[in-house]
């Protein structure tokens, strides 16, 4: 039986490692931390206290990786809080999202009744241009230079799907992709909280703001997998490392061995196919097979020798944006913090940070010129809520994402002070809307896009292992020429959220690349 290394145990790693066991194969995953999941884990930050270490929402994970790893079989708890998204107001009218649009188009007649109508022809359009867009990214990119019968195929289907979509939602979808969602959200709404917290989604993560061109296609993108404007907020009991536990049990389960404190140093190149690895402690795995869930970046240009590959294919590789922006605060608190004109239960979900698109483009501002925004746009949430299992009784866990912050500071500032004005900027904006927020606050932690390179193996810091730009997605994710999964060098793989779909807890590029290395590596 050939074996297959996989190195990294991240969901998509687990996904690949899953479906590769099923299909016969005998995958080891390698994984450098103690603990598998990569971004998808849940740690303790303090004493009794465990936070979503990174990711804090799950989204959407595809139901057919659910089904076929049998995740609620192996007690995996999908939590789905309903409103899935509150935009704080400091005056007291925060914007609820509910689950239901009709409910949601309701709040948001109270502040304009021109606005509520236009929220639900919104997600409609949404929804449509989601049910053309989800097959595109359920496939292998299309080969350009050599299409085969499967591509033509596909390319004919998409091309159905889009004369079905009509003239208005076509003329949509071609001219929504390449605007700023700035422009977008203000072409449809008049509220500067719901334009805010709509084009929100499609800066998340991302080294862009509102007004970049192009940041209409990362709202897509998402809507993709799951259209409601707010995004995802589902998570599960015992936060994302429980599903990622699971995940790691139904490989293991199909057959693949999983190795952590394992970390890959090389991939062996003999005769220039991929023929193992060379682990940390100088030991070699020999393998048919090599694939990597490690971002595109560390795997090419650090993993393999560069005389290993091409210079064109190199230098492409260099020109691949993976600058992180995100920095993550999680913090423990003595008691349940009072967000002004939040119930607890609209606390379940998600909370949104950033009045409206002008702070969100001044909090980008800073990140170009290497400086951490003094007034951070935040996307929150408060997991004890749903979960009081990750804290002591009668306390709570907040996880805040904040952008933005530079992977590189300006001046050479030291990351512990750096550190310390995340923390002091993140509380005078959750201040606004939670008055007294500070005095709950038992212990804070603090991750840098630094510490999500070192740590988690992020390089650049970027949450989706390289920026989801019009010019990095589909056919060009990674790299133009290198969409299906395969590398230059024969028998290297990558099943990352480098590849396409692309980066989120959707499983989409691990189950993606199984099907195409499986495929390959029969032929
Ligand atoms: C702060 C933050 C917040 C986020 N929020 C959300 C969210 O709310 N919702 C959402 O859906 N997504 C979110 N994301 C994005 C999402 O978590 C990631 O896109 C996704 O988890 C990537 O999964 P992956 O399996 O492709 O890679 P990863 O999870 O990055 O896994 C890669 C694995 O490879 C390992 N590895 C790397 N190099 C080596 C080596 N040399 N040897 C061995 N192992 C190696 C790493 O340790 C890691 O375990 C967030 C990400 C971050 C960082």
């Amino acid at each position: 039986m050939s074996r297959v290394v996989i190195i990294g145990a991240g969901h998509n790693g687990l996904t690949t490692a899953f479906y590769l066991a099923r299909a016969g194969l005998k995958p080891v995953v390698l994984e450098r931390r103690a603990i598998v999941g990569g971004a998808a884990t849940t740690e303790e930050i303090a004493p009794g206290f465990r936070a979503p270490s990174l990711a804090h929402a799950i989204g959407q994970l595809r139901s057919s990786v659910v089904r076929d790893m049998r995740l609620e079989s192996r007690g995996v708890e999908f939590i789905r809080p309903d409103p899935r998204l509150v935009a704080l107001d400091a005056t007291g009218t925060p914007l609820v999202f509910s689950i239901d649009h009709d409910k949601t188009a309701e709040a948001i007649r109270r502040v304009s009744p021109r606005d509520a109508p236009k929220y639900v022809e919104f997600c409609n359009a949404l929804t449509r241009l989601s049910n053309f867009l989800a097959p595109l990214l359920a496939a292998t990119p299309p080969s350009l230079d050599t299409p085969d019968r499967a591509d033509v195929w596909e390319l004919v289907k998409a091309g159905a799907r889009f004369r079905g979509l009509g003239k208005k939602d076509g003329y949509r979808l071609l001219r929504w992709g390449p605007m700023p969602v700035a422009d977008l959200v203000s072409e449809w709404f008049e509220t500067d909280l719901l334009r805010a917290a709509i084009a929100a989604r499609g800066i998340f993560g991302s080294a862009q703001g509102p007004r970049s061109a192009g940041t209409a296609a990362l709202l897509l993108l998402n809507a993709a997998t799951d259209p409601a404007p707010g995004g995802s907020s589902i998570t599960v009991e015992g936060g994302p490392g429980a599903l990622t536990g699971a995940m790691a049990d139904a490989a293991r389960e199909a057959g693949a061995e999983i190795r952590v404190n394992a970390g890959v140093s090389r991939v062996v190149v003999r005769d220039g196919r991929a023929a193992g690895i060379v682990l940390e402690d100088g030991s070699e795995i020999t393998a048919t097979a090599v694939i990597s869930n490690a971002d595109p970046r560390r795997t090419l240009l650090t993993l393999i020798d560069p005389l290993d590959l091409d210079p064109v294919f190199l230098s492409r590789m260099r020109n691949y944006r993976s600058r992180g922006t995100l920095a993550k605060v999680n913090l423990a608190l003595g008691a349940l913090p009072a967000f002004t004109g939040v119930t607890s239960n609209d606390m379940r979900g998600r909370l949104h940070v950033g009045r409206d698109v002008d702070y969100l483009e001044r909090a980008f501002d800073a990140s170009k010129y290497g400086e951490i925004s003094a007034e951070p746009y935040l996307d929150v949430a408060v997991p004890t809520l749903s979960d009081p299992s990750l804290a002591p009784r009668g306390k709570h866990v907040l996880s805040a994402c904040v952008q933005f912050v530079p992977y590189r500071l300006a001046g050479g500032r030291a990351w512990p002070i750096a550190k310390a004005e995340i923390l002091s900027n993140v509380m005078r904006a959750l201040d606004t809307y939670a008055p007294g927020i500070e005095s709950l606050v038992e212990h804070a932690q603090v991750l840098s896009p630094i510490d999500l390179e070192e740590t988690y193996g992020l390089t650049g810091g970027h949450i989706s292992h390289g920026e989801q730009s019009l010019d990095q997605l589909f056919t060009m994710r990674p790299v133009l020429g290198w969409s299906r999964y395969q590398t230059p060098i024969p028998g290297l793989y990558l099943c990352g959220a480098g590849t396409h779909p692309g980066g989120g807890i959707t499983a989409g590029s691990g189950q993606n690349a199984a099907r195409a290395i499986l495929k390959h590596l029969k032929s």
